[in-house]
């Protein structure tokens, strides 16, 4: 396999950190971002003690500058970005009638518009070079919608007007652009939702427990093979059979 230039959004999170790990065991070179530089290094030592050397650039994806500055660290560091997983993400639950504006911005400005500003200091690169993968990493709650989460899930569902219009734009430019759209997976975002919620969750999913981050960067690793090159504008769920059809 080609060893290709990988950008992880949120690589230092639950389910980024196994698509960190699992595209560096494929050969890629692989960065991420950091907000807080010494929380960031701890976890870049751990990785290390892994095995792997993951490049770290600062970044906030909810801000356009920050995200093209992040862009231009990993092109200094490694190289043109040929692989973006858009995975960063943040839930702020209420039900819609408490929700408060910034509650509603916040969600919107870091799952959503985050997609904007990462992609677009990219793209125009990957059509140049002929070749690129675009992932974003949605969830079930964009297909089905969700109690307490009318932000998440209109982020969520955005992600995937953009993924097909994206996917259709550059199709002919040897980019494919797809979503997945992961069920509940036990990382610190899920365990954070209440005991006796969660419970109830797990008794839905038909597999009878929550996903491992390393079965959402399955798919991440699936996606971006070159064998996957007439996949574009796809959703993949992993879900356990959470959420089956459309
Ligand atoms: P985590 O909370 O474990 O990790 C989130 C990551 O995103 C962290 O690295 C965090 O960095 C980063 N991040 C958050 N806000 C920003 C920002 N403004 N700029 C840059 N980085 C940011 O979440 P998960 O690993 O569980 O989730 C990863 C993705 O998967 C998310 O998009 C989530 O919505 C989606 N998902 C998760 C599911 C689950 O069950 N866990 C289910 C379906 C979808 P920092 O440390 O700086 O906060």
């Amino acid at each position: 396999m080609t060893s290709r230039v990988a950008l992880v959004t949120g690589g230092t999170g639950g389910i980024g950190t196994a698509i960190c790990q699992r595209l560096a065991d494929q050969g890629h070179q692989v960065a991420t971002n950091y907000r807080d530089h010494a929380k960031a290094l701890a976890w870049q030592q751990a990785m290390a003690a892994r095995g792997y050397a993951i490049t770290l650039v600062p970044g906030d994806v909810a801000s356009p500058d920050s995200a093209e500055a992040m862009i231009r660290a990993v092109e200094a560091e490694l190289g043109p970005v040929e692989i973006l997983v858009n995975n960063a993400g943040i839930t702020r639950d209420t039900t819609f009638h408490r929700m408060r504006a910034e509650q509603w911005h916040e969600v919107i400005n870091t799952n959503l518009n985050s997609v904007f500003n990462v992609t677009r200091p990219v793209i125009e690169g990957m059509r140049r070079r002929g070749w690129g993968r675009v992932i974003q990493i949605s969830s079930i709650n964009g297909l089905k919608g969700q109690y307490g989460q009318a932000n998440y899930a209109a982020a969520k569902a955005g992600m995937h007007g953009f993924t097909i219009s994206l996917a259709r734009e550059n199709a002919g430019f040897g980019i494919t652009v797809n979503t997945i759209s992961p069920g509940y997976v036990a990382t610190d975002m899920v365990m954070a939702v209440p005991e006796e919620v969660r419970a109830k969750i797990i008794a839905d999913i038909p597999t009878g427990r929550l996903g491992k981050p390393e079965e959402i960067a399955y798919g991440v690793s699936f996606l971006v093979a070159d064998e996957a090159a007439w996949i574009t504008g796809s959703n993949l769920d992993i879900n356990g059979g959470h959420h089956m059809g459309w």
